[in-house]
Parts: structure tokens; sequence; C-alpha cells
């Protein structure tokens, strides 16, 4: 599978935590992120992660780019709700094509957790047929 992991300033400890924690399942599927997030998950865990621009600078329309061509199966997303984003229609607009293409989206750890855990079920593995 194919996961894009992006926290903004406030979430990425908590993302690296995430990461950190469930590393043996990461490890087995393709990562992507934005620029900081990126380079801190693959500081902190030794996984490869594709990095994109930072998301003030694009990263968060990369990744709305291989959603819409089909190019992405997970998107974990830790938001931070409670501070103002200079890219806020960028990130608006990845949540908005995670609905338009039914991707899993997880925007806080909670959900997240559960994600993952159907990631290990094999509960997205719709996402491997074709159509
Ligand atoms: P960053 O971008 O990983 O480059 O910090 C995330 C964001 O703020 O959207």
């Amino acid at each position: 599978m194919k996961i894009a992991l992006i926290a903004h300033d406030n979430k990425k400890e908590s993302l690296i935590q995430f990461v950190s924690a469930y590393t043996p399942i990461f490890e087995d599927h393709t990562l992507f992120a934005t620029g900081t997030t990126g380079t801190r998950i693959m500081e902190a865990t030794g996984l490869q992660v594709h990095r994109f621009q930072s998301g003030p600078l694009g990263g968060d329309q990369q990744i709305g780019a291989m959603i819409a061509n089909n190019e992405m199966d997970l998107v974990i997303f830790f938001r931070d709700p409670l501070t103002a984003q200079p890219h806020e229609p960028d990130v608006s607009a990845l949540l908005r094509l995670c609905d338009v293409y039914n991707i899993p989206l997880a925007s806080n750890m909670g959900t997240a957790e559960v994600l993952i855990h159907g990631l290990e079920r094999g509960d997205f593995n719709w996402r491997t047929l074709d159509d």
C-alpha cells in the first residue's frame, strides 16, 4: 500500500511517536510525506520515506495529485486544529480529494489507530483490486 504521512508542526511529535510505535507495520508499505514531516520520520525511525515539498510549498498538493491519479491508498494527516495555516486551501483540497476518491483518511491519532489495525488486518486490500 502507498501511505501518505503529514503532520502540522504542533503535531509532528505525535506522528513520529505513532509511526515509531507501528514501524513493523509501516516498513511493509511504501511511505510518502511532505518535506519536513518526512525528514523527521526518517531520522526518528530509519524508515524510507519518499519526500515531497514542504506542505506550505506545495507538498499537500503533490500528495493530492497522487490521489487524483489513483496512486495513494491511505492518508494519515495529523492536523493542528488550533493554529491557522498559510496553506489552508491546500489542506482542504487534499481532504476533499480523499473524499472524492474514497481514500481512507485519519486526521488525528484516534482514527489513525483504527486505520493502522485495519491495514494490518487487510481491510484495505480492496485498494489493490483492479476495477
Ligand atoms: P511539512 O508540511 O511536513 O513540510 O511541515 C506539513 C504541512 O504543514 O502541511
